[in-house]
C-alpha cells in the first residue's frame, strides 16, 4: 500500500504533537515551520492531566503506559504541592494540593518550560520530518489530493493539518467569512526565573482589582511568573516592563516582591520579560475541517489563557486527529469525525475560559469583594468537581495498526 503523506503547517505544540501521532500511525509526515528554529518562546506551560493522558496515548508522557518518555516522567515527578488563589495581602481564598487532582484524575498537572515541551516532541519525530524556515502560503484542495504552496515549493498531500497558531492564515483560507480574532480585554507579562536561593514558592494565582499575578514552580527548579492587567486594543504598553510590574505588584504579598527583584534587568542573570495582549476567536469556526484540511490548536479555537487549556486542547486535537486518520481512512470522512469529536468540547472550554477572565477583570471594590466571598465559600471538593469534564477527558482508546507499542490505561477511578 502507498504510504500516504500528511503536511502539518506549523511546528508549535499542536503541530508537533500531530506529527508524532501521525508518524506513529504509519503516515509520512512533513512539518513546515516558518521560523528558522523550533523555539519554546512563551516561558512556562502547565500541562493538565487531560493533555498528559493524550500525550501518553501517542507514546509520550508521565502516565503509566510503557511508552512513557523518561524526560516528561521526570518532570512529572517534581510537582508543585500547593496550588491556590490568593488576595494581594496573601490571604488564601482557596487552596489545594497536587495530591487532590492526582487522586481524582490519576495524574497531577505538571509545569515545564515550553522549550522543554517543544524539544521533547521534536525529539520523538523521525529525522527529516521538520522543515524549518518554510512558510505555508496557500492550499489547493482538488478533492483527491491537496497541493500545499510553501515558500520552498509545492508539496502534494493526502491530508493537511493547519496548526499555524493564533493568527492562522489557513483558518482564513478555509473560512474567509470568519470574524477572526478579538481582543480579550487583558494583556499579560511572562518570564522564567532562576529558582536557586529563593524560599520554595507555592504555586498560586493572586487576584487583585483587574490585575493578577501567578507563580508556578517549574519541574526543572526554575520559576515561571506571569501577570495580567486590564487592557484594550488601543492601549500602548509601557516598554519598561519591569518598572510597570513593580508599580502594579511590588506591594503585593511575599514572595512577589522578591520575584520582581529577581526580574530586575540589572540582575547578573538577565531575564527576558514577554508582554502580549490576549486575543481569542471572535466566534467559533463553523467546523474544524473542510475537505482534506483540518484546523488544529489555536488555529481552530484560540482561547484566553485563563484555564491554562489552549495548549492542552491543541494536544487533544492532535491525538484525536492522529487516531481517526488510520492509514486506510477516507480522509474527508475521518476529518468530519474529527470535527464531531472536537468542536463542541473546544467551544465550551473557550467559553468557560472567557467567563473566568470576566471575573478576574472585575475592578469595582464591591464586585471584587463579592467575587472573593464566593470563591472562599465554594467547597474545595466542588471546585475540583467543576473541572472534571476538562481534566477527566480520556483519549480514544482503540489503537490501530502502526500506533506504536503503547497500551492505553484507564486512569480515572
Ligand atoms: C499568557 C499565556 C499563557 C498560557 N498558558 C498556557 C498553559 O499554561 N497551558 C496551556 O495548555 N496553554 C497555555 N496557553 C495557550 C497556548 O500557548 C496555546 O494554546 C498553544 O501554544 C497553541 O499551540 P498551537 O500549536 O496551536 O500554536 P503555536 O504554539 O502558536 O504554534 C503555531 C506555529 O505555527 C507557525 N506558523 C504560523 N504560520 C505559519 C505558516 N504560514 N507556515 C508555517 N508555519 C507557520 C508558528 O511559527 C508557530 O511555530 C497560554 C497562552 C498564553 C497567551
Amino acid at each position: 500500500m502507498r504510504v500516504r503523506h500528511a503536511v502539518v503547517a506549523g511546528g508549535g505544540i499542536g503541530g508537533l504533537t500531530a506529527a508524532v501521532g501521525l508518524s506513529r500511525r504509519g503516515w509520512r509526515v512533513t512539518v513546515c515551520e516558518r521560523a528558522p528554529v523550533l523555539t519554546g518562546i512563551g516561558a512556562g506551560i502547565v500541562l493538565a492531566p487531560n493533555a498528559l493522558r493524550a500525550l501518553e496515548a501517542i507514546g509520550l508522557g508521565p502516565g503509566l503506559g510503557p511508552g512513557r518518555d523518561p524526560a516528561l516522567r521526570a518532570a512529572g515527578d517534581a510537582l508543585p504541592i500547593q496550588v491556590g488563589l490568593r488576595t494581594p495581602d496573601g490571604t488564601w481564598l482557596s487552596r489545594s494540593d497536587g495530591g487532590a487532582v492526582s487522586a481524582r484524575h490519576g495524574l497531577s498537572a505538571i509545569a515545564v518550560h515550553r522549550g522543554f515541551l517543544i524539544g521533547t516532541l521534536a525529539a520523538a519525530l523521525p529525522p527529516g520530518v521538520v522543515h524549518l524556515g518554510v512558510s505555508v502560503t496557500g492550499l489547493d484542495d482538488t478533492g483527491d489530493t491537496v497541493t500545499v504552496r510553501t515558500s520552498a515549493g509545492d508539496l502534494r498531500a493526502d491530508v493537511v493539518l493547519a496548526a499555524d497558531g493564533l493568527r492562522s492564515a489557513l483558518r482564513t483560507y478555509l473560512f474567509p467569512e470568519h470574524r477572526g480574532l478579538r481582543h480579550a480585554g487583558e494583556a499579560g507579562w511572562r518570564a522564567v526565573l532562576p529558582g536557586a536561593g529563593l524560599p520554595d514558592p507555592q504555586a498560586a494565582e493572586t487576584w487583585g482589582r483587574g490585575e493578577r499575578f501567578g507563580v508556578v514552580p517549574l519541574a526543572d527548579g526554575r520559576i515561571y511568573v506571569y501577570a495580567t492587567a486590564v487592557s484594550g486594543p488601543g492601549a500602548t504598553p509601557r516598554t519598561d516592563h519591569h518598572a510597570e510590574l513593580t508599580r502594579r505588584f511590588g506591594a503585593w504579598h511575599d514572595p512577589i516582591p522578591a520575584l520582581l527583584d529577581r526580574l530586575d534587568r540589572s540582575a547578573p542573570d538577565p531575564v527576558g520579560i514577554l508582554h502580549h495582549d490576549f486575543h481569542e476567536l471572535a466566534e467559533p469556526v463553523p467546523r474544524m475541517h473542510a475537505g482534506r484540511v483540518a484546523l488544529l490548536g489555536d488555529a481552530a479555537h484560540a482561547m484566553t489563557p485563563n484555564l491554562g487549556q489552549g495548549g492542552c486542547q491543541a494536544i487533544e486535537d492532535a491525538v484525536v486527529a492522529a487516531h481517526l486518520l488510520t492509514p486506510a481512512a477516507d480522509v474527508p470522512t475521518a476529518l468530519a469525525a474529527y470535527t464531531r469529536a472536537r468542536h463542541r468540547r473546544t467551544t465550551r472550554i473557550s467559553r468557560r475560559s472567557r467567563r473566568i477572565g470576566e471575573l478576574a477583570r472585575l475592578s469595582h471594590p464591591l464586585a471584587v469583594s463579592a467575587r472573593n466571598l464566593a470563591v472562599r465559600a465554594t467547597p474545595r471538593a466542588l471546585s475540583l468537581r467543576a473541572l472534571d469534564t476538562i481534566l477527566g477527558w480520556q483519549p480514544p482508546s482503540t489503537p490501530g495498526p502502526g500506533t506504536g507499542p503503547h497500551r492505553l490505561k484507564r486512569l480515572m477511578p
